[in-house]
């Protein structure tokens, strides 16, 4: 089998590239879904909050799915369903495996990666003791919940305040468990201020920062959980122990792309991020080879993850219609500045350009009233006053064509945050 363009995953990013790859001209695009539908984590997501960018409505995950699901229908974008992709080697022959047709191999002139996040597993816990049931992870939790119709526990505590952790903390409630806290190892959640308010305040959950779990109680099932305090370099401070009476324990300890098939085939991968390093096209380190989504960082909003994977997928068309290659032409370096953790991209080659470059990026603590500062070589050419940033809240700057082209050769591109309050 040979297709022009192969998206591996059909999540929101997947469909968002094909739609857009399709789009731009390219009639074979062929989408490959382990799963036995498209619309990846979104099908589990069942509350609102989805799409407020892109369709300006507050939609669910399986609606906000759906109108691109229909989409890729429109456009006769064919997916194979119950397939996983087993390997991809550095010249785009995907090898996969289905039920029905046992393994298979497709060959592919362009590949768009695109297969999400999975979440930071237990070992992540580092506690003693026995290894009883009731501790499950928080999107396990949300599958049992929302697709499985199961409750995982009754009594309930949180470890971790990523936004599924805050979401789950909101659900659990909402079916009649009792919720005592979510604790969290920072000194500040990790997920979005909204869903702090709507998920926590607003059910009088109590957020317990720069708390870690110390030890869980329970032989064969969770009979309690010992949160405590940590000090500055996150160790548990003595005699701050508070033993909770509960029969779940939810872990939400952050996501962690899955790029197990990047790295087999080669591709270089951010150590921050644990995604792809890619430049202005979201071309991963292998020509053709582009990736979007939570494979290649994890996003705050699924309308970020649309936008980008469409940037992937069009990006992807033209490189099948013979777009004009890297080679030859040294990379411009971004660099993260003052309290920047990382970009995407990483670097740019100014041949290439558009008019516009939108940088993405996260911040690595929280910043009072700081300046999102641009250096273009020595010069600072954007200076934007923030109220606030946040690790859990993805921020953006969007450079021009014309200022990056009229830097000096060898100059670097450094975003950084500046004049924060003490
Ligand atoms: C619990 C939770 C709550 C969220 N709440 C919100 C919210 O309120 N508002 C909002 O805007 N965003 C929210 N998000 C974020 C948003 O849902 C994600 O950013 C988005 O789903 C990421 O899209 P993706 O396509 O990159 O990944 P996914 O949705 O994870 O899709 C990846 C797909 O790739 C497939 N795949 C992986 N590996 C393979 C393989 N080897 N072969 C074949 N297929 C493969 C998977 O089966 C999956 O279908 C939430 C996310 C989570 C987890």
């Amino acid at each position: 089998m040979k297709v022009s363009i192969a998206i591996i995953g059909g999540g929101p990013a997947g469909l968002a590239a094909a739609i857009k790859a399709k789009e731009s001209g390219v009639d074979d695009v062929l989408i490959i879904e382990r799963d036995a539908v498209l619309g990846g984590i979104l099908n589990q997501c069942i509350h609102n909050g989805f799409g407020l960018h892109t369709f300006k409505e507050e939609l669910t995950g399986p609606e906000y799915a759906a109108r691109f699901i229909e989409k890729a229908k429109e456009l006769n974008i064919p997916a194979l369903l119950k397939t996983i992709v087993i390997d991809i080697s550095p010249d785009k022959v995907i090898t996969a495996m289905s039920k029905e047709k046992g393994i298979f191999t497709i060959e592919a002139d362009a590949i768009v990666l695109a297969m999400g996040c999975r979440e930071r597993p237990r070992g992540a816990l580092n506690t003693p003791g026995y290894r009883p049931a009731g501790i499950y992870s928080a999107g396990t939790a949300q599958r049992y919940v929302n697709i499985e119709g199961k409750m995982p526990g009754k009594e309930v505590v949180i470890l971790g305040s990523g936004d599924i952790g805050l979401i789950m903390a909101r659900r659990m409630t909402l079916e009649g468990a009792h919720v005592h806290a979510v604790a969290e190892l920072m000194p500040y959640s990790g997920g979005l201020k909204r869903n702090i308010v709507q998920c926590l305040d607003d059910f009088n959950i109590p957020l317990k920062l720069s708390t870690t779990v110390v030890d869980i109680g329970g032989k064969d099932r969770v009979e309690s959980v010992t949160l405590a305090k940590v000090d500055s370099k996150n160790k548990p401070i003595p005699g701050t122990e508070e033993v909770i009476k509960c029969d779940t324990l939810l872990l939400s300890c952050g996501l962690l792309p899955e790029n197990e098939l990047s790295s087999q085939m080669g591709i270089e991968l951010s150590p921050v991020t644990g995604g792809a390093k890619v430049d202005e096209s979201l071309e991963t380190s292998i020509d053709g080879v582009f990736a979007a989504g939570n494979v290649l960082h994890v996003h705050d909003l699924v309308d970020y993850v649309s936008q980008e994977a469409g940037e992937a997928g069009r990006h992807a068309a033209e490189y099948v219609r013979g777009k004009a290659s890297r080679d030859g032409e040294a990379p411009v370096e971004i660099q993260t500045g003052n309290g920047v953790r990382y970009t995407v991209p990483v670097t740019l080659r100014k041949s290439r350009l558009e008019d516009l470059l939108t940088i993405r990026f996260r911040v690595g603590n929280v910043y009072k009233n700081p300046e999102v500062c641009v250096y273009l070589g020595d010069k600072c050419t954007q200076r934007r006053k923030k109220q606030i940033c946040a690790p859990g809240e993805m921020e953006q700057v969007i450079l021009k064509k014309a200022d990056i082209e009229a830097m000096p050769d060898d100059a670097k591109i450094v975003i950084a945050i500046e004049n924060q309050e003490a």
